[in-house]
């Protein structure tokens, strides 16, 4: 596995490639790998004869108050998991090189980002549309891969790749999750032990509204009472958000239908910020990888 970590060199790799008739396939990532970006890896490699992982802890799209500084990072293990994944190459930039001296570009994408973490979250869709549309460029791949754990970013960078006419494939992941449900996240490296326990109210409430809605329960409302009680029945919880919306668009969505999905977001003593999704009338739960194993 090559490292590369200048784009003029990610991009002469890509072209040479090009010109040997061989396909890539993109898979963005902040690091800290976990079993759901090395699935991402290995369907990459479904889809293209060459892979590049990207590693990036994007300051773009991180709040002033967020965790840009604490967030995880461990490049050794990650360059030794990327390389038996058989990655071809691990893209590696510095933040210098992504946005040099001058930099003032913005990729910004308007309605899809008004809901959910856009709502929570200001500028940091824009913060993801602009690293990715420059990781399009720089990598030249023909497709991407995305995890449906982050579900508003692969919505949002199906719009942008759409309404950008930009010649990419974009591909989804289901959520991998550990065991007991609790969907795989590099920021799940902050919780102890009680708060890993705690963790469990996001699936576990994906898993409540499922079996509501399975005895009947089709109001919306009804069942986001529900759900908030249950997240804060769990000690240190803080709601985001606790959303029953529309998969396509994101709107808040009125009765239960087949596209309903419940998407979460959740603080944990202040700390940890946690999300998680899933259709509530699909059995998603054979869809989502490792589920109550
Ligand atoms: P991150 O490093 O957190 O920015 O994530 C990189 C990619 O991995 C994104 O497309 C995420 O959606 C995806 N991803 C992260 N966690 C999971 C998971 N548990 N299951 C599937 N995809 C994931």
């Amino acid at each position: 596995m090559k490292v590369i970590r200048v784009p003029g060199e990610m991009t002469a790799w890509a072209k040479e490639q090009a010109a040997n008739g061989k396909n890539i396939g993109l898979v963005p990532t902040m690091g800290f790998f976990h079993e759901g970006h090395l699935s991402l890896m290995r369907m990459a490699r479904t889809h293209a004869e060459r892979v590049i992982v990207s590693l990036f802890v994007n300051p773009l799209q991180f709040g002033p108050n967020e965790d840009l500084a604490a967030y995880p990072r461990d490049f050794e293990r990650d360059g030794r998991l990327a390389e038996q994944e058989g990655v071809d190459v691990l893209f590696a930039p510095s933040v210098d090189d992504m946005y040099p001296d001058g930099f003032q570009t913005t990729v910004s994408v308007s309605t899809i980002t008004g809901h959910l973490c856009g709502a929570n979250r200001p500028g940091h869709f824009d913060g993801v549309a602009t690293v990715l549309t420059k990781l399009f460029h720089v990598t030249g791949a023909d497709c991407a891969v995305f995890g449906e754990k982050d579900y508003q970013q692969l919505a949002v960078i199906r719009r942008m790749v759409t309404d950008l006419n930009a010649d990419i494939e974009i591909i989804g992941h289901p959520i991998v999750r550990h065991k007991d449900g609790l969907a795989m996240s590099s920021r799940n490296a902050y919780l102890d032990a009680a708060e890993r326990e705690t963790a469990l109210c996001l699936s576990g409430s994906i898993a409540l509204a499922r079996s509501k809605a399975e005895a009947g329960m089709t109001d919306t409302g009804e069942l986001t009472r529900l759900v908030r009680d249950f997240i804060l029945s769990f000690r240190g919880t803080e709601i985001d958000y606790a959303s029953f919306v529309d998969c396509r668009t994101l709107e808040p969505a009125g009765r239960l239908d087949d596209n309903t999905l419940l998407a979460l977001a959740v603080k944990i003593n202040g700390r940890v910020r946690l999300i998680d999704n899933g259709l509530v009338l699909e059995d998603n739960e054979s869809a989502d990888e490792g589920w109550a194993e």
